[in-house]
């Protein structure tokens, strides 16, 4: 290694720094305050991909300073569930949040996100009862308790949250208002693959067979927004949906693969003119979810 390709490599470990402690982060976040800059923060779990990097870009948009909070945050995951395999490449994510323009890395300790003797949790209402809530049970619970702190820790003006996410970024709107969070929320677009695949940490689980098998729910989705586009109704949305999917290389089990109004989760009605068509389905040991925004046609008079 020459000395130039030793200092570039001393730059990348220094830049953005990383704070661990919550010191640390309100130290830094002050500084950056009192230099006149607004904070925007994009909490991840890490294993960034292009998908986490685009909610980065739109940050950076708004001339920010931009933390990234990189946490896998344990009271989301049921004990069945991938905690411990989660991929954790932090040197990795580093360097892209580096490449990415992130002025600060925020990392904790669960001894950090968790103090000892810790008991307070945040629980969502409604909007957790559907698609996700009943086969991740206590999942949007660890969710709303986890980012509560990551916004009582960093304080941002405003938190990037994906559309990929959907019902998670409903929740934390809803939690936002009713616990009068200062912090806007914006809702970024689903990167997808060209396939169509939508961008997931969990994807690096896949195996080819089994990523070849994945396009299925994008496929389903994609066949759902097209029958509502002709004029179909919900129902018949989600029959399609059903169909595309089982005639497809199907997946190996589906969670749920619906039709609902897009600002609560409910049954689609007359009124509605923006439907979410959501799936979640299992390939092999992975989980992945998904989903579409449908704008429907105006009413005809
Ligand atoms: P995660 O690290 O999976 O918790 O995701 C962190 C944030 O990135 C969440 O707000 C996700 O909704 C968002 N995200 C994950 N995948 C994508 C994607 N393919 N496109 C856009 N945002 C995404």
């Amino acid at each position: 290694m020459t000395i130039e390709d030793r200092k570039t490599e001393l730059d990348l470990q220094a830049r953005p720094p990383v704070a661990r402690t919550a010191t640390d982060v309100r130290k830094k976040i002050a500084d950056a305050r009192a230099r006149g800059q607004t904070i925007g923060l994009v909490p991840t779990m890490g294993a960034l991909h292009a998908g986490h990097l685009s909610l980065i870009e739109h940050a950076r948009r708004r001339d920010a300073f931009i933390v990234v909070s990189i946490y896998v945050n344990p009271t989301q995951f049921a004990p069945h569930e991938d905690l411990s395999s989660y991929p954790r490449p932090f040197a990795d994510d580093h360097r892209q949040c580096a490449d990415a323009g992130v002025d600060l890395v925020f990392a904790p300790t669960d001894e950090i996100m968790y103090p000892p003797g810790d008991e307070t949790r945040v629980q969502p209402g409604a909007l957790a009862i559907g698609l996700c809530g009943p086969h991740r049970p206590g999942h949007f619970e660890g969710v709303c308790t986890v980012v509560a702190r990551l916004f009582n820790l960093v304080a941002p003006d405003f938190a990037c949250f994906g559309q990929k996410d959907a019902q998670q970024a409903l929740i934390i709107k809803r939690m936002v208002t009713d616990l009068q969070y200062p912090i806007e929320i914006v809702e970024c677009p689903t990167l997808r693959e060209p396939d169509g695949l939508a961008l997931s940490s969990r994807n690096a689980y896949l195996s080819n067979e089994e990523r070849m098998r994945a396009l299925c729910l994008y496929r389903a989705l994609s066949a759902g927004r097209e029958s509502l586009l002709k004029g179909d109704a919900a129902e018949r949305a989600a029959t399609i949906m059903h169909e595309t999917i089982a005639q497809s290389s199907p997946p190996d089990a589906i969670d749920y693969l619906v039709a609902v109004e897009a600002t609560n989760l409910q049954a689609v009605t007359e009124a509605t003119r923006r439907v979410l068509l959501a799936g979640a389905i299992r390939i092999g040991k992975t989980r992945l979810i998904d989903n579409l925004l449908v704008d429907l046609p105006p009413l005809r008079t």
